[in-house]
């Protein structure tokens, strides 16, 4: 049974990647106030336990939690798997919880993760077309992402970031390709393949600096 048509969705996002957004701009807030982010509880929707967690990527959680119950009162068959999140139900030997970059650089930090084959925990994204074929899955904590697939998902041709700005879909087709796994012949601006080639996923190009 299908529950909606993939054939249809791939149709539009090539014709999106494919021309220009012509509706009004906004930039949204070029300069707000970043606060340190605070350890704040997050509580398990699964097994009602608390894990201490960053204020920030509370919010996401939070955020992308209603974005997705949107996404299925759409009619789409989409889940989302915070387990990695919670300590008790988390099941990915892979993820820690306590890691501590402390004063080491960004991309230092993020090689030797690469090498241990470790981790930070992150939402997974479920969503698939029809009722007996695999789940698409994609691991993303940023809440832009759920907010952009849905309002695809929706017809429309932009979504608000987090900045109160306007995202046209157009330049930002690569967030479907990831999230909803369609689309995938269509080009990607190497930056964004860059931006995107942390992620250790099997259909992602190898990274060129290996
Ligand atoms: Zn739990």
């Amino acid at each position: 049974m299908i529950i909606k048509d993939r054939e249809e969705l791939e149709i539009r996002l090539r014709e999106l990647s494919e021309t220009e957004y012509s509706g009004k701009l906004n930039w949204g807030a070029m300069c707000y106030e970043i606060s340190m982010p605070q350890p704040t509880d997050y509580l398990c929707p699964v097994c009602g336990s608390i894990t201490s967690e960053s204020g920030f990527i509370v919010r996401e959680i939070e955020e992308a939690r209603k974005t997705v119950l949107e996404i299925r009162n759409l009619g789409y068959d989409a889940h989302l798997d915070e387990r990695e999140f919670c300590a008790t139900c988390n099941e990915n030997d892979n993820v820690d919880h306590e890691i501590d970059r402390g004063e080491m650089p960004i991309d230092e930090f993020i090689d030797i993760m690469k090498e241990l084959d470790i981790k930070n925990p992150e939402l997974v994204f479920k969503f698939r077309f029809e009722s007996d074929s695999e789940y698409h899955t994609a691991r993303s904590t940023i809440a832009e992402t759920y907010r952009c697939v849905l309002e695809f998902l929706n017809g429309k041709d932009h979504y608000i970031n987090d900045r109160d700005g306007t995202e046209p879909i157009h330049d930002n087709i690569h967030i479907l390709q990831k999230m909803l796994g369609i689309g995938l012949d269509l080009p990607v601006p190497d930056k964004r393949k860059l931006y995107w080639a942390d992620e250790d996923e099997d259909d992602v190009d190898d990274n060129p600096k290996d």
